[in-house]
């Protein structure tokens, strides 16, 4: 089934000159609306009208997470805040996360993608949808809601945690779709086995799964664990949130909606761009959005683009899986973490020596965190108090600022290994690395 046959279907011709007119409208709102894009073109000595087509594209300044923290939290709106209505936010590489402003027209899109994503995997307004994805900030939530919304669907809105009554209310509300993490279907697979309802009593049938990497081989797990069709959506939120691209049903290749979200791969360490087919860093350009539109967006996610039509009947343009990221970003049960948040609390109490290591593993499939962090000598006492208090300060800062509670290890001075180089300050022991 398609949602939208005209957009995701069309041919490749107009494709392009339909994203040759929205890129164009897009530039000139932004260069009206926008201060650091204005500048940063002007710098460049380009006007709105050098930007004719969509091959224009690459004329234009890319944006960085950077530039969101930099310009934070409002900076780099193509709106005025009368007509923003929603905000969200995500992990920046620092202390403060990085925030999206939504339009009203801006939901609209988000339900339209969605739905696109939602009709791919089979789902219709005869379906019941769980959405198990964190609802708040994070754009998962509320993103595979508005979704499933869109569609007509009945959603649940479960949100993560409390496992024994996701498994209730799958089996008592009749859900035929499951929204979450990859990692989460897993550790609620386990649950469903563990439970005293057969598999018989669930209509589970299809799961929307993204927010982190995951493999084929992972995708297998799931779908024998759950006796299920396992999708997957991917979305980031400086460009709108899950549903920027999407599986069929051929489960080959996840779909981009192109129309909304033009992709590019350029090399990550000089921005050219590679040859068609090729492996390299995504980028995105959002060319119907007026919250917060952005161009050139680096995404720092590493994969390749095939443009060949699909068999399920769409044209539009597919993404391989995601072989990883070209910066330090990690994605610990769903949420994004960078080390330097990490450091960030750690260089902020005195009590602290700024050495630190992260391990990252999964155990019966869910994502431990542990920080092991080094006491300065005077505050490294033998009052077992002392550094239970210490370590909970610790906990509860890198939560509010991550978002997560580590498992926090507090170590002897010096003894974490000092590298001669580059700090290793990461050991992900996760099987998709
Ligand atoms: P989301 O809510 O979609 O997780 P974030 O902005 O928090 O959005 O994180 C975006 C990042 O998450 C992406 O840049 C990518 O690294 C990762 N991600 C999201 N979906 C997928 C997916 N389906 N497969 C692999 N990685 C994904
Ligand atoms: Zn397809």
């Amino acid at each position: 089934m398609i949602w939208n046959e005209t957009m995701e279907c069309m041919d490749r011709a107009n494709m392009r000159t339909l994203q040759s007119i929205r890129l164009k409208k897009t530039v000139e709102r932004i260069y009206q609306n926008c201060e650091p894009y204005h500048r940063r073109m002007q710098e460049k000595g380009l006007s709105p009208d050098d930007i004719q087509t969509i091959d224009d594209i690459v004329k234009l300044p890319f944006t960085s997470k950077k530039d969101l923290r930099d310009y934070y939290p409002f900076g780099l709106l193509s709106s005025p805040m009368s007509e923003i209505v929603r905000l969200h936010a995500s992990s920046g590489t620092t202390g403060k996360p990085i925030v999206v402003g939504y339009t009203r027209n801006d939901l609209a899109i988000w339900g339209e993608v969605g739905a696109r994503c939602f009709t791919a995997y089979g789902l219709g307004k005869q379906d019941v949808v769980q959405v198990s994805y964190g609802y708040g900030l994070f754009t998962g939530g509320l993103g595979a809601h508005g979704a499933v919304e869109t569609i007509g669907g009945t959603v649940i809105p479960m949100s993560s945690g409390n496992t024994e009554k996701q498994i209730m209310l799958m089996h008592d509300f009749g859900a035929v779709g499951l929204a979450c993490t990859p990692s989460y279907a897993l550790f609620l697979a386990d649950a469903l086995h563990d439970s005293s309802i057969p598999r018989e009593e669930f209509k589970l049938k299809v799961g929307a799964f993204g927010a982190e990497p995951w493999t084929e081989e992972m995708r297998k797990e799931i779908e024998s664990k759950l006796g299920i069709k396992a999708y997957d959506i991917y979305g980031l939120t400086e460009i709108i949130g899950p549903g920027v691209g999407h599986e069929c049903q051929c489960q080959n290749g996840t779909h981009l909606c192109e129309d909304h979200f033009y992709p590019e791969i350029v090399n990550p360490e000089t921005g050219e761009p590679v040859a068609p087919g090729e492996f390299g860093e995504l980028v995105f350009s959002t060319i119907t959005k007026s919250g917060m539109p952005l161009l050139r967006f680096r995404t720092r996610d590493l994969t390749r683009l095939i443009y060949d039509k699909c068999e399920c009947g769409r044209t539009s343009v597919r993404m391989d899986r995601i072989l990883g990221r070209c910066d330090d970003m990690l994605i610990i049960r769903g949420v994004n973490v960078f080390p330097s948040q990490v450091e960030s609390v750690i260089c902020e109490m005195p009590e602290l020596e700024p050495h630190y290591f992260i391990v990252v593993d999964r155990v019966n499939n869910l994502d431990t965190f542990e920080v092991q962090v080094e006491v300065k000598e005077e505050f490294y006492s033998d009052e077992v108090n002392k550094l239970l208090d210490l370590r909970k300060q610790i906990v509860h800062r890198l939560q509010s600022v991550i978002g997560l509670s580590p498992d926090v290890k507090l170590v002897e001075p010096r003894s974490l290994e000092r590298s001669q180089g580059k700090a290793k300050r990461v050991n992900d022991k996760r099987k998709f690395k």
